[in-house]
C-alpha cells in the first residue's frame, strides 16, 4: 500500500456529514491475488446507517435548491479529481478487487465519465407546458429531485457502480448514502475523500462500510426518509430488497444478474466475433453482469470458431493484477472458484467437454484458468446460472429461429450480443432478443451516454444516458387556474 502517491486516499472509516466515523470493530479488506490484508475498515452498524441517512436528509433541501449549474460544477470538479488520481485509485481497486491494473484504471475513467455526463445533464432537466382544457387554465410540468437516495453496490465494479448512481442522484438534486460491498470498501471511501476535496457539501455524499449487510440494508430499504433505493447485485438479494422497499413505497431501481447470450451466425466475421467475445467474456475474469454467459454458434461454423477461440484463450495471461501485461486476475474469493468448479463438474457429467483450463491454477489458488467448454445445452446449470468466471461455454444451433429461442430461454434480460453481416438479420434478431441491451457486432456496450439496464428479472430502471436522470426525479403537474 505504500505505493500510493497520495496516501490520504486510503481511508478506513465511514463517511457522513462530511466527517470520518470509526466504529467499535473493524473488518479486513483482503487482496484476492495474495491473500494479504491490505486494510482494516470500520465495521459500521445499522445505527450508523441511520446517522448517515439523517445527514443526507438534513443536507437535501439546500442541495436541491442549489442551481443546477452549481451542482454541475461540483460534479465536474469531482470528476477531475478522479482522473487526476486515476493511478492511485486504479491501484487501490486492483488491490481490493483483483482486476488487472489497466482494467482498474479504465474503470476509474469509466466511473468519472458518468460524473461528467450527469454534470452536463443536470442543466437539462426540462419541464413541459401542455394545452389546457379551458382558456383560464395553464398546465405546467416540472421535475424535482425525489429526495434522499440510498444505494447498495457490488464488488465487481467498486468505483463505477457507485459513480453512476451517485452522479445521477446528485445531478438531479438528491442526496446519497451508499453501502458498498464489504469486499471492496476502499474504492468507495477514496471517492468520498475526493468528493470532500471537490467541495461537495457535507451530507450530500455518504458512505457506510459494514459487514452486516442485512442490518444496514434493512435501514436503507425501510427508513421513511429514503425516497429512492438503487441496487446493483444478485437477483435474489435484489428481489428481497425490493420487497423491503414496498412497505414505504419507495422508488426502486434494480440492476440484477444477467445471462448474456453471444450468438455467432454463419455469416459473421469470425475474427471480429472472437475479438468481441474475448472482451465480453473475459473482462474482469468473467465477473460482470453483462459478461457473455452462453456462446451460441451456428453449427456450420462451430469447428472453425471454436478453434479460433481456443487459440485466443491460450494467449490470455493469468496473474496478479499489479503485474505487467496481465489479462486476467484472480476471482474474488474461494466461493466464486467453488461455484465455477461445481458448474463445470455438472456440465461435464452431462456430456460437455473441457478443451482447456477447467480448474484453478493450483489447489486453493483463486486464479482460475481461462476455460473453453463445448457441448453445452441450455438445460445445464452452466447455461442457466451466472458463471461469473472465465469460462466460455459453447453450444450450437441450426438456424436463426432456434438461436433466438435459445437466447431468450432465460428469466434474465440484461445484455445480449450477436454477430452477423446480414443487415436484415441484424434488424430481425436485435428486435427479437428480449434484453435491455444488445450488442450487434459489438462486444462492449457500456457507455455513459447509453441507457444501461435490463428487462425481465434482470431488473428495472436505467443508468446513464438522457433517461438516467428520470430515476431520480419526480414529475409534478401544476395547474394554474383563474387566469
Ligand atoms: P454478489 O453475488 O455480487 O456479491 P450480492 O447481491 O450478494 O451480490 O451483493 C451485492 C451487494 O448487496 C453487496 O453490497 C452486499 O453486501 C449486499 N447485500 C447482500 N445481502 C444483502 C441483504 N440481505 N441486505 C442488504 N444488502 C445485501
Amino acid at each position: 500500500m505504500t505505493k500510493l502517491q497520495d496516501q490520504r486516499l486510503l481511508k478506513n472509516a465511514s463517511y457522513w456529514q462530511g466527517e470520518w466515523h470509526n466504529a467499535d470493530t473493524c473488518f479486513d479488506v483482503i487482496n484476492p491475488a495474495t491473500g494479504d490484508v491490505i486494510a482494516q475498515v470500520a465495521d459500521a452498524s445499522a445505527a450508523d446507517a441511520e446517522k448517515a441517512l439523517a445527514a443526507a436528509d438534513n443536507a437535501f433541501p439546500a442541495w436541491a435548491a442549489r442551481p443546477a449549474a452549481e451542482r454541475a460544477d461540483l460534479l465536474q470538479r469531482w470528476q477531475q479529481l478522479l482522473l487526476e488520481h486515476q493511478d492511485d485509485l486504479g491501484l487501490l481497486l486492483t488491490l481490493e478487487q483483483g482486476k488487472p491494473l489497466a482494467e482498474a484504471k479504465g474503470e476509474i475513467a469509466y466511473g468519472a465519465s458518468y460524473l461528467q455526463w450527469f454534470a452536463e445533464e443536470a442543466k437539462r432537466v426540462y419541464g413541459d407546458t401542455i394545452p389546457a382544457k379551458s382558456g383560464d387554465q395553464r398546465i405546467i410540468v416540472i421535475k424535482q429531485p425525489v429526495g434522499v437516495v440510498a444505494a447498495v453496490t457490488p464488488w465487481n465494479f467498486p468505483n463505477a457502480m457507485i459513480a453512476r448512481k451517485a452522479a445521477a442522484a446528485l445531478a438531479a438534486g438528491c442526496t446519497f448514502v451508499v453501502k458498498p460491498a464489504q469486499l471492496t470498501p476502499l474504492s468507495a471511501l477514496a471517492m468520498a475523500e475526493l468528493a470532500q476535496r471537490a467541495g461537495i457539501p457535507a451530507g450530500v455524499f455518504n458512505v457506510v462500510t459494514g459487514t452486516d449487510a442485512k442490518a444496514i440494508g434493512n435501514v436503507l430499504t425501510q427508513d421513511k426518509r429514503v425516497a429512492k433505493f438503487s441496487f446493483t447485485g444478485s437477483t435474489n438479494v435484489g428481489k428481497q430488497l425490493a420487497k423491503q422497499c414496498a412497505g414505504t413505497v419507495k422508488r426502486v431501481s434494480l440492476e440484477l444478474g444477467g445471462n448474456a447470450p453471444f450468438i455467432v451466425f454463419d455469416d459473421a466475421d469470425l475474427d471480429a466475433a472472437i475479438d468481441g467475445l474475448m472482451a465480453s467474456k473475459f473482462r474482469n475474469a468473467g465477473q460482470t453482469c453483462v459478461c457473455t454467459n452462453r456462446v451460441l454458434v451456428q453449427k456450420s461454423v462451430q469447428q472453425a470458431f471454436t478453434d479460433k477461440l481456443q487459440q485466443a484463450i491460450g494467449k490470455l495471461k493469468l496473474g496478479n493484477g499489479t503485474d505487467e501485461n496481465v489479462d486476467i486476475g484472480p476471482l474474488i474469493n474461494n466461493d466464486a472458484c467453488d461455484k465455477v468448479d461445481e458448474l463445470l463438474k455438472q456440465a461435464t457429467e452431462s456430456g460437455a467437454k473441457v478443451h482447456c483450463g477447467g480448474k484453478r491454477q493450483a489447489a486453493d489458488s483463486l486464479f482460475y484458468l481461462p476455460t473453453l467448454l463445448t457441448g453445452v445445452n441450455n438445460n445445464m446449470a452452466v447455461a442457466q446460472e451466472e458463471i461469473f468466471g472465465p469460462v466460455a461455454a459453447v453450444q450450437s444451433f441450426d438456424d436463426e429461429a432456434e438461436a433466438i429461442a435459445l437466447a431468450n430461454a432465460t428469466e434474465s434480460g440484461l445484455a445480449a450480443y450477436f454477430y452477423s453481416r446480414d443487415i436484415g438479420r441484424c434488424w430481425r434478431v436485435a428486435e427479437a432478443l428480449h434484453y435491455g441491451m444488445v450488442g450487434v457486432n459489438e462486444g462492449m456496450v457500456s457507455n455513459p451516454s447509453a441507457p444501461f439496464g435490463g428487462v425481465k428479472q434482470s431488473g428495472y430502471g436505467r443508468e446513464g444516458s438522457k433517461y438516467g436522470l428520470d430515476d431520480y426525479l419526480d414529475i409534478k403537474y401544476l395547474c394554474l387556474g383563474g387566469l
